[in-house]
């Protein structure tokens, strides 16, 4: 149950955590680059998460992060599109300025979703 509080915690000192493209492993974000986001109404979110299975049941499938260099539809202004990673062109996730919902129901405004399933999670 520890992964419920991380969100709550940001003075607990833990490990650095990067994330990789799963593909070519080029780092697309990196801890600091995440943006918190509010989850949906707990209740939902556990019979949704129990439903679906396997992992913790406070996560998202999905990080947001702050706009990166590798986002080039962003660096050319675009208002939404697919993020690709920079190395192998993978969808990576999407972005959308005007916001958008993760799974959970949770709106994130402006959003760049990407998919912890196309990531590697690593814990420096
Ligand atoms: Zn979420
Ligand atoms: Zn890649």
């Amino acid at each position: 149950m520890e992964a419920a509080n991380v969100m709550d915690s940001e003075a607990v000192q833990k490990p650095k955590v990067i994330y990789r493209c799963k593909k070519c492993r080029r780092i697309v974000a990196s801890e600091e680059s995440i943006v918190p986001h509010e989850r949906g109404k707990g209740e939902k979110c556990f019979k949704w998460r129990k439903r679906s299975g396997e992992k913790e049941p406070a996560q998202c499938s999905s990080i947001f992060v702050e706009p990166l260099m590798w986002m080039q539809p962003v660096q050319e202004g675009y208002v939404e599109e697919k993020l690709q990673c920079m190395g192998c062109k993978a969808r990576l996730g999407s972005f959308n300025w005007a916001g958008m919902q993760c799974n959970y129901g949770a709106w994130v405004n402006p959003a760049f979703q990407l998919h912890k399933n196309r990531l590697d999670e690593c814990h420096m």
